[in-house]
């Protein structure tokens, strides 16, 4: 079968190799001209390190990872450990496979090295899609028309393909905005930082872990607020802005935020649930399908998730059948996606409690949680396997 895949993020990317998997040839077409440094850090969870492992990506991936013991959750303004909840050598055990940290770019080069050349084709933006009983075409910007027996259109937050399926529908903003920032880990060698953090407070919270083997710490600094802004991987902070948004946090935290050279204002949207994703031999996949706000760290883990279904969903299908396995796709993926998406819209919305009886309830949650699950809460999505759920 032919398969086009739009976007050569980590869903369109994960989506290639699982669909070459499968059996089938596949291009991918990609606006960008290159695929950049831009970005920072990602968590994979061992629900997509699974599938990486799968797809013989694991060690490629993990050689420029991090793999964090504990993620410990604290207090805003003094640091105090509320819980902590076990993600190292133990979960890899239970989940059979490990947490891992790691910067996006290095992650999408992993995945890219293994497209084979002549897959990728770069400064390709596509315009439309369109479809009949028998095959779906894609426009690119420059004119050309391409058939394919399938299309998969992992084009990211801002997909264009979804509303070419499914009408005008815009992204959400979610009210919450995130400093972003890396800082070598000299500049923050004196401070004696837990390994993997996410300090608590009101209207915000703050998490911290190391990429690149513990070269790089990566910031992400949340608050609530009504300023809309996009999401941008660029758009920089103004000069001293966290220090006042995070005025009276843990003075350690302060200096990280001060540190740090060049801060990423970054605007958090999400996109409404759908009760499908495809139309058709045409589906959404990633961000496109499901975006949601990164409390629960699953984004870019849901996204090789669909991947990885679609990939089984596909195997040894032919092209009058695709329709039918998209359908097994969908059956498959919206659920859990759904769930995630939820599951991390309530994370925020008790990270962000203020201080008083409801935080209290908040941290004694957290802690009975730790107490029956070691593993913690965000581990829920964790047991999904493709290969277990065929
Ligand atoms: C530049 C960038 C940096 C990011 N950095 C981080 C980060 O540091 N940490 C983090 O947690 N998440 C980051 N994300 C988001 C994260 O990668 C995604 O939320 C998650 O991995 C899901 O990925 P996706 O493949 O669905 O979408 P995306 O990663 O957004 O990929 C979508 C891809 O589709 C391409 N595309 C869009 N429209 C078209 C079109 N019409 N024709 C052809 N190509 C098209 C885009 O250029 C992009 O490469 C970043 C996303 C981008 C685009």
């Amino acid at each position: 079968m032919r398969a086009i895949v739009v976007g050569a993020g980590i869903g369109g990317l994960t989506a290639t190799l699982a669909l070459r998997r499968a059996g089938h040839d596949v291009t991918l077409l990609e606006q960008s001209r290159r695929l950049t440094e831009i970005g920072a850090g990602i968590q994979l969870a061992p629900n997509a390190t699974r599938v990486l492992r799968r797809l013989n990506l694991l060690d490629a991936v993990a050689q420029h990872s991090v793999r964090p013991a504990h993620l410990s959750f604290r207090t805003w303004s003094d640091g105090s450990e509320i819980c902590r909840y076990v993600i190292g050598r133990d979960a890899e055990e239970e989940f059979g496979a490990p947490y891992l940290q790691v910067h996006r770019a290095d992650l999408q080069r992993a995945l890219a090295a293994a497209v084979p050349p002549g897959s990728l084709r770069l400064a390709t933006p596509v315009t439309g899609i369109d479809q009949d009983d028998k095959a779906a075409r894609v426009t690119t910007a420059s004119g050309e028309r391409l058939d394919a027996d399938l299309v998969v259109a992992a084009d990211g937050i801002r997909s264009a393909a979804r509303q070419w399926l499914f009408g005008a529908d815009e992204a959400v903003f979610s009210h919450t905005a995130a400093y972003r920032a890396l800082l070598p880990a000299a500049e923050v060698a004196d401070l004696d930082l837990p390994q993997y953090a996410g300090w608590l407070g009101p209207g915000g919270h703050v998490v911290h872990y190391w990429l690149r083997r513990g070269e790089l710490l990566n910031v992400v600094a949340v608050f609530v607020t009504d300023r809309a802004a996009r999401e941008s991987w660029t758009a920089q902070a103004e000069p001293g802005e966290q220090l006042r948004t995070f005025a009276g946090w843990d003075p350690r935290l302060l200096t990280v935020l001060d540190r740090a050279g060049q801060v990423f204002r970054y605007g958090i949207h999400t996109r409404a649930p759908l009760p499908r994703w495809h139309v058709g031999r045409v589906t959404l996949l990633g961000d496109s399908a499901h975006a949601m706000v990164p409390f629960q760290a699953q984004g870019a883990a849901q996204a090789v998730m669909d991947a990885a279904v679609l990939g089984d969903c596909l195997t040894d299908a032919r092209a009058d059948e695709v329709p039918e396995a998209l359908d097994r796709y969908v059956r498959r993926r919206v659920p859990a996606a759904t769930a995630v998406q939820a599951g991390s819209a309530r994370a925020g919305h008790d990270y962000h409690l203020p201080d008083g009886l409801e935080a209290d309830a908040r941290n004694a949650r957290l802690v009975a949680l730790a107490a029956g699950n070691r593993f913690g809460p965000h581990a829920a999505a964790w047991p999904e396997d493709v290969v277990a759920d065929r």
